[in-house]
C-alpha cells in the first residue's frame, strides 16, 4: 500500500476545547504555527460556537486574526449554525467544517436542534460557502454510537449522509464522537458509504481513543478508503457527553503506524514529535499519546547507544 492520506489536525480544536483551563491565545497560535511548520496543511483551528458554552474557544476571532496565514494551507473553523458559519467567513477562515448528529437527541443536546435542523441549516450554509469561494465540509457525529440512544443503525447513518451530500460537499466526514466504533464497524460504514455516496465525495474520519480502538479504526478507514483522517497533537481532547472519554487519535502516533506502512503524510515526524514535548511543558502535564514516551523508530545511527 502506498497512496497519500491526509490528516487533519484538530488539536486546537477538538483538544483544546476539553482543557479545564483555557490556552492563552498567544499559546494556540504558537501551536498553529509548530504544527504548520511539521508539515500540516489542513487544521481544524477553532470553532465558531457560543463562548459561553465552549468557553476555550472564545477567543476564535483573535486565533484567526493572529495567524500568519500561508499557501497552501486550510484553516478551518467548525461551526454547527448559520451564525457560527457568518463568524467564520468574517474571521478569514478558508474552510468550514459543519457537524450534524446523526442522533437526534444528541444533535439536540449538542446543537439545540433536531438533526433535521441541522441538515437544512447545512444545506443553506454550503450553498452560501460556495457563493463565497469558502470550501465547505461536512462531519455526521456519532456515527458509531450515541451516549443517549446508543447504537446507531447504520442504515440511520447513511441516510444522513445521504442527505447531508444534496449540497454536494467535497468531502463527508464519520465521526467517532464518544470513541465507541470498532473496526469492523468502520469497515463497514465507510464501505457502504463509499457505495452510496457520489463518487465525487472524499470521505474523511475522526476517531477518539477512548476505548484504545483509535488506531485500529483509523487503518480499517483508511483501508475501506478515506483519504483524509482527524487527528489530535498528543491525543488531547475529550468529550463532554462522554465521562472519561480520551482525546483524538495522537497525530503523531498515527503519522508513525502511517508512514512506516508506506502511506505518504508529508509530515516531518521529528518536528511533530517537538511540538508535542512543547504542548506538555505548555499544558504542565504529559499527553496521551504513546510515540512521544517511546519515541521514533528507526532512530537515527548516531542516537544508537553502544
Ligand atoms: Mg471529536
Amino acid at each position: 500500500m502506498s497512496r497519500p492520506v491526509e490528516i487533519v489536525e484538530v488539536g486546537p480544536r477538538d483538544g483544546l476545547q476539553s482543557e479545564p483551563g483555557v490556552l492563552p491565545t498567544a499559546a494556540k497560535i504558537e501551536l498553529i504555527e509548530r504544527l504548520t511548520d511539521a508539515g500540516l496543511r489542513r487544521l481544524e483551528v477553532t470553532s465558531f460556537v457560543n463562548p459561553k458554552k465552549v468557553p476555550q474557544m472564545a477567543d476564535a476571532e483573535a486565533v484567526l486574526a493572529g495567524l500568519r496565514k500561508r499557501d497552501g494551507v486550510r484553516y478551518i473553523g467548525l461551526v454547527l449554525n448559520q451564525k457560527g458559519f457568518e463568524r467564520a467567513l468574517a474571521a478569514g477562515c478558508n474552510e468550514v467544517g459543519m457537524a450534524v448528529v446523526a442522533s437526534d437527541t444528541f444533535n439536540r443536546r449538542n446543537q439545540g436542534v433536531g438533526t433535521d435542523e441541522s441538515i437544512a441549516a447545512w444545506l443553506a450554509i454550503a450553498r452560501e460557502a460556495k457563493a463565497a469561494g469558502v470550501r465547505a465540509q461536512v462531519t455526521v457525529s456519532a456515527a458509531f454510537g450515541c451516549p443517549f440512544e446508543g447504537e446507531m443503525p447504520v442504515a440511520r447513518v447513511l441516510e444522513v449522509a445521504q442527505r447531508v451530500a444534496e449540497a454536494e460537499p467535497f468531502e463527508i466526514a464519520f465521526a467517532d464522537t464518544i470513541g465507541v466504533g470498532v473496526p469492523a464497524q468502520v469497515s463497514e460504514i465507510i464501505g457502504r458509504a463509499r457505495e452510496v455516496l457520489p463518487k465525487t465525495v472524499q470521505l474523511r474520519a475522526h476517531f477518539h481513543n477512548t476505548r484504545n480502538t483509535g488506531l485500529a479504526n483509523a487503518y480499517a478507514a483508511v483501508d475501506a478508503g478515506v483519504s483524509a483522517l482527524d487527528s489530535s497533537v498528543g491525543g488531547i481532547g475529550g468529550c463532554p457527553f462522554a465521562p472519561a472519554a480520551t482525546g483524538n487519535i495522537p497525530t503523531e502516533d498515527l503519522v508513525y503506524m502511517l508512514s512506516r506502512s508506506g502511506f505518504q503524510t508529508g509530515i516531518d515526524l521529528d518536528k511533530l514529535v517537538a511540538t508535542t514535548e512543547w504542548l506538555q511543558q505548555t499544558l504542565g502535564r504529559s499527553v496521551p499519546g504513546m510515540l512521544v514516551k517511546a519515541g521514533n523508530f528507526p532512530k537515527p545511527a548516531s542516537a544508537c547507544a553502544a
